[in-house]
């Protein structure tokens, strides 16, 4: 009997997924909400069926195109630290991608506002996205270093590529008493950033010493 591509492999199966949940809580994630949608949310939809048995590992994979999906720990850490602040109303994300972290911010958020410069990741995203019935993301091609002035200002921001520094734009469009969290270096070796703004400029923390893939100019 045919299953139909993405259903009923065992290495997808919810056992697997509770068992990256309870990794995730053993390396420190304690937001329950966060778990919780990590539990719910099929990770091997976003990647190629040839890594689906990979996906409930807690390892970035390959996408195509020379991009990566984040490590599940990674977006846990950068999700949690956005939600700190209280709800969420409205959250731009730099780098789509695969679309997961999207998705995992979907149901902790008002509105998750994505941009993504190669085209076809962009293009699987939106119907992977569509498929999970998450309405509240909007997908934008363009460069993600000057946000989405036409939706600010953000609540959160969420970089998942790596700028040498962080674009101007994007301070501008963060909300007062908003966070924004990106990884911040070189392309070998860099630090993930977690910023606020508050009236007399910007907290700044340094959660982690990460590895993503370069913030590049223009799209493609
Ligand atoms: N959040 C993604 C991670 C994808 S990797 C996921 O969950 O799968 C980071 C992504 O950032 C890549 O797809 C890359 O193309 C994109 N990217 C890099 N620089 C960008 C820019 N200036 N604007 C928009 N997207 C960018």
């Amino acid at each position: 009997m045919s299953t139909g591509g993405h259903q009923g492999i065992g290495m997808t199966s919810q056992r697997t997924r509770d068992r990256l949940v309870s990794r995730l809580r053993d390396e420190g994630i304690s937001n329950q909400q966060v778990l919780d949608v990590i539990r719910n949310t099929p990770r091997h939809i976003f990647v190629d069926e040839a890594l689906a048995s990979r996906s409930y590992e807690d390892t970035a994979l390959p996408i195509g195109y020379g991009q990566t999906i984040s490590q599940p720990y990674v977006v846990a850490r950068m999700t949690t630290a956005l939600l700190e602040s209280g709800p969420l109303d409205r959250v731009l994300e730099i780098g789509t991608g695969s679309g997961y972290q999207a998705a995992i911010m979907a149901p902790l958020a008002g509105e998750v506002y994505s941009v993504e410069r190669i085209r076809p990741l962009l293009d699987q995203a939106r119907k992977r996205l569509t498929e999970l019935q998450l309405r509240n993301v909007r997908l934008k091609y363009s460069d993600g270093s000057w946000g989405w002035p036409e939706f600010a200002p953000f609540d959160a921001i969420i970089a998942t590529a790596a700028p040498e520094q962080i674009p101007e734009a994007l301070l501008e469009q963060l909300a007062m008493g908003g966070r924004l969290v990106m990884p911040v270096g070189s392309r070998s070796m860099q630090q993930l950033m977690l910023l606020t703004k508050t009236p007399d400029g910007y907290e700044q923390q340094v959660l982690d010493q990460v590895v993503f893939v370069p913030m590049l100019g223009g799209t493609e």
